[in-house]
């Protein structure tokens, strides 16, 4: 697949707090840009957060990705789902422990409410874990609506993430 026919441009959000998180982040990076109708095309540094829901748990690795793709929103949303199973998500409860998270944040300019998939991610805004990395690959990245993402963001929120040293995995 010539780089010509990748003509959409989606941001993925990665997350793991399982079985060594940079590693479970890095290699799922490898393997959407491993799929056949995807390139990644950016990569944010990785980052620490603290876990959404319930505490008793690690932190979470995040990270997120431009991907260019041929795949329509649904069959990306296919094959990052695919992508979970293969690296073994365990999902024992829900916004519990899992090796695995990948959200579609958003797709061209595009706005989908549909049962399987919503897109933008309906929760993007009001996570720092996946905004803020976002704005490192994205800083003009725009809601469907022209919006800019960076103006309904509280920018200073930055400040709870940390970054992880490249050399210092897990
Ligand atoms: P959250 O959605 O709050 O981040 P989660 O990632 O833990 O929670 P999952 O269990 O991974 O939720 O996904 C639940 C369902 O969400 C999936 O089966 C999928 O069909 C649906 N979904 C809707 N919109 C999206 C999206 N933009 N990206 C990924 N999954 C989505
Ligand atoms: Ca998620
Ligand atoms: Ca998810």
């Amino acid at each position: 697949m010539t780089a010509s026919l990748l003509k959409h441009r989606a941001f993925i959000g990665l997350g793991s707090n399982l079985d060594q998180p940079s590693t479970r982040v890095i290699e799922a990076i490898k393997a959407l840009d491993q799929l056949p109708l995807c390139r990644v095309a950016q990569q944010s540094p990785l980052y620490l957060s603290t876990p959404v829901g319930p505490q008793d748990q690690d932190d979470f690795v995040n990270a997120v990705v431009e991907l260019h793709t041929a795949y329509t929103p649904l069959a990306l949303l296919d094959q990052l789902q695919r992508l979970e199973q293969t690296q073994r998500r365990v999902r024992l409860r829900h916004w519990g422990p899992r090796t695995l998270d990948l959200d579609l944040l958003l797709y061209d300019t595009l706005a989908l409410l549909s049962p399987r998939l919503e897109v933008p991610h309906r929760e993007m805004l009001n996570r720092v874990f996946v905004w803020a990395p976002l704005l490192d690959i994205a800083p003009e990245a725009t809601l469907p609506d022209g919006q800019a993402i960076k103006t309904r963001v509280p920018l200073h929120d930055r400040a709870q993430l940390k970054r992880i040293p490249l050399q210092d995995n897990d």
